[in-house]
């Protein structure tokens, strides 16, 4: 199989097969009737072509300033909240199914606010990304000593020479898929502390498509913002 991952429409508004490459996701477009050995055999043949364009950088996104206002877009988790702001006697943050609900008390400024937002997701990461560090590393027998969530400007995460693990709390953010890809090369890091060609080949043995993470991260780092 092709260590991509592959979204597939079916259509039959088209003859031919066309491939899209877009933001770390391929994306082709088949007709209906096409079948399934065939499609094969064209994924293949295009395979070097959706690597080459899979490696490189497409446009990224740029940043939004909020003004934290209720209808704004929030992420958690790689799913999208709209914020709700309540207006009353307390402060509180709390997630629902659609919504990302912020109580607060009349006339309270905007720095205030992107901090009561910044601990709820700090303290989220904090307990996420111990639960998903403990667990992966329990599952490839790669150790760490301690994880602590904290601010970065501009990493997701790093790992002592001893296995202290830190991760940026904005990565709570991202899609889980994303998560432990960030989780994961910290933990090999434990065993490799460079960015060697053994480094990337343990990581790529334990996590199948390194390019997508590498990309989405790079493309879709200004919607991990609050
Ligand atoms: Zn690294």
């Amino acid at each position: 199989m092709h260590n991509f991952s592959i979204d597939i429409k079916k259509t039959d508004r088209k003859k031919t097969v066309s491939f899209q490459v877009e933001r770390g996701l391929v994306k082709v477009l088949v007709p209906k009737n096409l079948d399934k050995v065939k499609l094969d055999k064209i994924i293949k043949s295009k395979s070097k072509w959706i690597k080459n364009k899979l490696s490189k950088v497409d446009e990224i996104l740029p940043y939004r300033k909020k003004d934290y206002v209720s209808g704004e877009d929030f992420m958690y988790l790689g799913k999208h909240y709209k914020l709700k702001v309540i207006k009353g006697k307390k402060y509180n943050v709390k997630l629902s199914d659609k919504y990302l609900i912020l109580n607060i008390k009349p006339h309270t400024k905007d720095d205030k606010i992107k901090r009561l937002l910044k601990n709820w997701y700090f303290e989220n990461a904090d307990k996420y990304l111990k639960e998903i560090t403990e667990e992966l590393s329990q599952k490839y027998s790669l150790e760490f000593k301690s994880v602590k969530v904290r601010n970065y400007k501009s990493r997701w995460g790093s790992c002592s020479s001893i296995g202290s693990i830190f991760y940026n709390w904005k990565i709570i953010m991202a899609p889980k898929k994303i998560i432990k890809y960030v989780v994961l090369h910290e933990l090999v890091h434990t065993k490799i502390h460079n960015h060697s060609p053994r480094f990337w080949s343990y990581l790529k043995s334990i996590y199948d498509d390194i390019n997508y993470p590498k990309n989405w991260l790079i493309n879709n780092k200004n919607l991990l913002e609050i």
